[in-house]
């Protein structure tokens, strides 16, 4: 008997039928005498339409009165989980974020998990029902609803297993587990067993929305069993791992994420002088954009060229802030594109080995692929790229670096 933590997506429980099928699944596991509580996200598409609505009535939605309306996404799927459960003598009990008191700070829209009472759920788990938890909530000191950013409701399930250390926290979704590169791209990406949880945090980090980034934070900071599995289909999935198991799977590359959200800045003839970096990102920060990749290069003149990569929905604003950084630093001109895309290359092997970088350049180049920028780390290398070679230079990587291939053993000798 184990104490589980399902999370099932929105196109897990995207109509009546497919919450039917949740509460069966479910109720198989507490017939084998586990401890279940179940997180479940709104029903697909459900979350855009909330947003869209509250943008039609407000352009940039008050957030508090944002997270309002979020929430009841997912208000919606736990009473109906739980009504289904009940309906099949499998007693269960839903709960809002507010009503198991999940606490937050109030960074409405994006807020962080600081504080679960986990005595209520105990009581409920003790008194044999199923705890139905709506994912992606919670709220304040104050009482204020919050939500936890798209995708939130895993790092709920993540929260509410490191809590009360659950023996393994399953993440239910459309797809059978955590592939080389999203599935939908390349037809060929193959499952992985395990991944490690450094790995799977690039991948998220990197733009693969299989799992929220915070999530995979969080389990990784507490040690939570985490396995990536598909709603309705059987099989072993993808286990979040800290170490990889065995040589079999340690690869060079593991996985190949991608980004379409990024946009490119660029400030010309900027005097090369000490504090111009600071300069220019100085008045970004401050007007709370955040900045990813970035590149200076001084030219024949003397001048510096400065680009650097904002998220896509930034771009209008930094533009405007850039304006005036011209003006003050008596810089020439700036310029943008906002339809580039970044792709990166993840793997704890690249540790040992060297040259992925250049074979990953070459195999860009061979398909006529420009690369505009670089920024690499430890156990990635990332490329910012025309938008419209995105699909082309994620196959052509998978096949380059033969990810769709069961890795061989490269025992240690
Ligand atoms: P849910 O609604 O269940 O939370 P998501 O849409 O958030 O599901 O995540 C599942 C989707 O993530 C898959 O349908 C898949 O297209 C996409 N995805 C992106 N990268 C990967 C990857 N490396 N492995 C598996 N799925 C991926
Ligand atoms: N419903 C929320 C979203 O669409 C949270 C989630 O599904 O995890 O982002
Ligand atoms: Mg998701």
């Amino acid at each position: 008997m184990a104490l589980l933590v399902q999370k099932f997506g929105g196109t897990s429980v995207g109509d009546l039928e497919k919450i039917q099928r949740v509460a069966e699944k479910v109720k198989g596991f507490r017939d084998q005498g586990h401890d279940m509580i179940v997180v479940l996200s709104a029903m697909s598409g459900e979350t855009n339409r909330l947003l869209a609505m509250a943008k039609t009535l407000q352009k940039e939605p008050t957030p508090r009165e944002m997270d309002v309306i979020l929430s009841t996404g997912e208000q919606l799927t736990i009473g109906l989980l739980s009504l289904a459960l009940n309906e099949m003598g499998c007693p269960a009990i839903s709960f809002t974020g507010s009503q198991i008191a999940i606490t937050t700070d109030s960074d409405h829209t994006k807020a962080r998990i600081q504080h679960i009472d986990t005595d209520p759920i105990r009581a409920q788990l003790n008194a044999g029902k199923v705890v139905v938890v709506a994912g992606f909530q919670g709220c304040d000191l104050k009482g204020n609803i919050t939500t936890l950013g798209r995708g939130g409701s895993d790092t709920t399930a993540v929260a509410l297993a490191a809590a009360l250390k659950a023996d393994e926290c399953q993440i239910y979704s459309d797809v059978d587990g955590v592939y080389t590169t999203d599935p939908r791209v390349v037809e060929d990406a193959r499952r992985l067993n395990s991944i490690t949880f450094e790995e799977m945090l690039e991948m998220a980090s990197l733009g693969s929305k299989v799992l929220q980034i915070r999530a995979v934070e969080f389990a990784g900071k507490y040690s939570v069993n985490m396995r990536v599995l598909h709603s309705f289909q059987d099989g072993p999935g993808t286990l979040i791992t800290l170490e990889k198991e065995s040589a079999m799977e340690s690869p060079v590359v593991s996985g190949i994420a991608f980004n379409r959200d990024e946009a490119k800045l660029t400030i010309k003839g900027v005097p090369h002088i000490p504090g111009v970096a600071s300069n220019i990102l100085g008045p970004v920060s401050r007007a709370n954009i955040e900045v990813d990749m970035i590149v200076q290069n001084v030219g024949d003149d003397g001048s510096t060229d400065f680009t650097f990569t904002v998220h896509r929905n930034d771009f209008e604003r930094t533009k405007v802030v850039l304006s005036q950084v011209v003006k003050e630093l008596g810089a020439r001109e700036h310029d943008g594109n906002n339809k580039i895309a970044k792709v990166s290359i993840v793997g704890v092997g690249m540790r040992s080995h060297a040259g992925v970088a250049a074979r990953m350049f070459e195999c860009l180049a061979n398909e006529g692929i420009n690369i505009e920028i670089v920024s690499t780390s430890e156990i990635k290398v990332s490329v910012v790229i025309d938008e419209k070679y995105l699909e082309l230079a994620v196959r052509a990587l998978h096949a380059a670096f033969e990810l769709e291939k069961e890795p061989v053993e490269t025992k240690d000798v």
